[in-house]
């Protein structure tokens, strides 16, 4: 089958790409070297819809930035994932601070960002945040700032580009990429794939993947540093602590550390920023590197009980060394393969506008762009646990398996289990399973529930006891069977 786009990567980035090709007429592949969609950058950052004024004006951060949360704010309710337009804080206490959040005021003024408020006096920063360290006396005030669940942004584009024609192959890694005439031949672990235009979104592979396609001309390629993020999050017992996303002020060493409270009612506190990782895919956690993020933390927010920590994770930026901006490109080696590179922070606050990039790129092209008639929205369906009273009861009279609740801590039913199994991308692994029902997203992590999901992806996918994995391909579970067959 020979695609009119193939897309390489299924975060945030292609994802985006897929929804925004799925309006019109064309044939669409998105190849993916995981099982899932959002398993790698897009899964572990903070969330941050930002607001728009910390990239510098005139790059494509700024631009893609003002676009892309404008574009979620108004998907947000079509799509049904968790989103929250909750306002943003950068914080300062010293002189310095000050022109730095004075310097921010103006690129955002700059760069357009709508509502954005100096605060000048410890006074009007406390009445926000009560519980912020008392020697904050400045503030950047940013109403249009929002909190989101990326994972669940990505998986609603994705699902939406499906059902509009998109196809999805999981657990097909780019191995190889050669041009041949006007068309692209594209090696796969689960088969060949032809294509006239590429579309490379594979985060920190990037570079990998472009020097692929340049072969002997590997040497034109960019290349991509991987800097790791670690953070804590905190059960919801301390998810009231902050109202708002709590910055502090960048500086020399770094953006510093955030507070912030997630869409599920939890805390998030990170990240730090370092170079030093083991691998493009090293999302191991470092003491020293989480007692920093701890430690700052509580700079901002004194009071922070840590003891309620429920998870510590981390995620690896794709930064692009000599150049502090997406790269956004149509190759000039490799005519119709397209870049899409670098893309770090705000990368998720981008998410649909590089959707709209890519059609822009292609049209510029000449590629023929007839709308497709009949598209549709895919929304997510609404977590039980946050439906009505009245919601409740329609739901368990239409379908009982509302009413056998499977993950106690985040009370999520069977019913809503077996949905994601069910829905346009399956979920088929148990963390497969949490990003789309936050089935093991609480204060257990899993421990109640996940023997339970476990069992329901076994019979409903036939699967034998050794292929249900917990994560990605090969995180096998279970080894031996029990006298009982199980
Ligand atoms: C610590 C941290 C905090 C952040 N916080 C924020 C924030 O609050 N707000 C914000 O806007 N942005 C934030 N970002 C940035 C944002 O998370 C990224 O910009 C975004 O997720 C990048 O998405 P992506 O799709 O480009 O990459 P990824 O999500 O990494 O997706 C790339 C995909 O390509 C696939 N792939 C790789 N190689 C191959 C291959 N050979 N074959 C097939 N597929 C392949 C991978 O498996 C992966 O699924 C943060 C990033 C980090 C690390």
């Amino acid at each position: 089958m020979r695609y009119d786009v193939a897309i390489i990567g299924a975060g945030i980035t292609g994802s985006s790409i897929a929804f925004e090709l799925s309006k019109y007429n064309l044939k669409v592949v998105v190849i993916e070297k995981e099982n899932d969609v959002a398993m790698k950058t897009t899964k572990a950052n903070s969330g941050i819809v930002h607001a728009g004024y910390d990239p510098k004006p005139g790059t494509l951060m700024a631009r893609l930035n003002i676009e892309g949360s404008q574009l979620i704010h108004e998907l947000a309710p079509k799509l049904n994932f968790h989103y929250s337009q909750i306002g943003s804080l950068v914080i300062g206490s010293t002189e310095e601070d000050h022109a730095v959040i004075n310097e921010l005021f103006n690129r955002g003024v700059a760069n357009g960002v709508k509502g954005l408020k100096l605060l000048k006096t410890q006074r009007e920063v406390h009445l926000i945040e009560p519980n912020i360290n008392k020697d904050i006396n400045y503030a950047l005030y940013a109403p249009s700032a929002a909190i989101c669940s990326p994972w669940e942004l990505c998986l609603a584009l994705a699902e939406t580009a499906v059902i509009n024609g998109v196809e999805f192959m999981r657990d097909s890694g780019v191995d190889d990429i050669t041009k041949k005439g006007d068309v692209f031949e594209i090696k796969t672990s689960k088969g060949d794939v032809e294509a006239s235009y590429v579309i490379n979104c594979a985060g920190t592979h990037a570079d990998d993947i472009y020097k692929l396609v340049l072969k002997e001309k590997a040497d034109k390629s960019f290349t991509i540093l991987p800097c790791k993020g670690e953070y804590y999050l905190l059960d919801k017992d301390q998810g009231y602590l902050v109202h708002t996303v709590v910055f502090q002020t960048p500086t020399k060493n770094g953006k510093g550390v955030l507070v912030a409270p997630t869409v599920h009612k939890n805390l998030i506190c990170g990240p730090n920023a370092d170079f030093e990782v083991a691998s493009k895919d090293d999302t191991g956690t470092v003491q020293k590197n989480i007692d920093y993020v701890r430690s700052s933390a509580l700079q901002s927010v004194p009071n922070i009980g840590f003891g309620s920590n429920i998870r510590n994770f981390s995620g690896v930026r794709a930064t692009l060394k000599g150049l502090d901006d997406f790269l956004i490109e149509e190759s000039k080696e490799v005519p119709h393969f397209i870049n899409f590179a670098g893309i770090k922070s705000p990368g998720l606050s981008c998410g649909p506008a590089f959707g709209k990039e890519a059609v822009r790129i292609l049209a510029k092209d000449g590629v023929k762009l007839a709308e497709k008639e009949g598209f549709k929205y895919y929304r997510l369906p609404t977590f039980f646990s946050n439906m009505s009273v009245k919601e409740k009861e329609e739901a368990i009279k239409k379908d009982p398996l509302f009413g056998r609740v499977i993950c106690r801590c985040e009370t999520v039913t069977e019913a809503e289990i077996l949905a994601s199994i069910h829905s346009p991308i399956p979920a088929t692994t148990i963390d497969g399973v949490k990003r789309r029902t936050n089935a093991g997203m609480g204060r257990c992590q899993g421990g109640f529930c996940g023997p339970k999901v476990f069992q329901i992806l076994m019979d409903e996918l036939h699967l034998p006891f050794d292929k249900v994995y917990q994560d990605v391909t090969g995180s096998t579970i279970c080894v031996s069977e029990t006298k009982e067959g199980k």
